[in-house]
């Protein structure tokens, strides 16, 4: 079982390799190898496995309440758009969840309240418009 918090279900549609740190990189494509292989994905509102080797160094932003928010409203819309809650403890399989039907969402800004304040949101923004073919999700698909 993946757990997952609220804003990191956009970031794993996003990821194409690159993060914080050489460590969270590894996580996260280990993470996204998992997601692959359709493994069950829990929701958790606190750091999870992807917060890993960044939720205890200086500056780390995994604790704070805006990042909490941004898993609240990463999980309003894509409640939204799935036409049911979606809330923590909740289990969902990444097939159900990451679809191309997310993907245009993303795409076109219809569930990105969660990326706000995000320094990544240039970066998402080019692999939306590149039609997400470089992200990790895709990779072996
Ligand atoms: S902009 Fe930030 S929060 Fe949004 S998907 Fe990208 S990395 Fe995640």
């Amino acid at each position: 079982m993946i757990k997952i918090r609220g804003h990191h279900l956009l970031c794993a549609l996003t990821f194409a390799g690159r993060g914080y740190s050489r460590q969270f990189e590894r996580d996260f494509k280990a993470i996204t190898k998992r997601m692959r292989a359709n493994e069950m994905m829990q929701i958790v509102d606190r750091p999870d496995e992807i917060c890993q080797s960044v939720q205890d160094c200086d500056g780390s932003h995994c604790y704070e309440p805006r990042i909490d928010q941004r898993d609240q409203l990463a999980l309003a819309d894509i409640s939204a758009l799935l036409g049911h809650e979606l809330k923590v403890g909740d289990e969902i399989a990444p097939a159900e969840l990451f679809t191309e039907k997310m993907r245009t969402a993303f795409r076109d800004n219809q569930i990105r309240r969660g990326c706000f304040d995000c320094q990544w949101r240039d970066f998402c923004d080019q692999i939306a418009a590149d039609g997400f073919q470089n992200t990790l999700l895709l990779a072996e698909k």
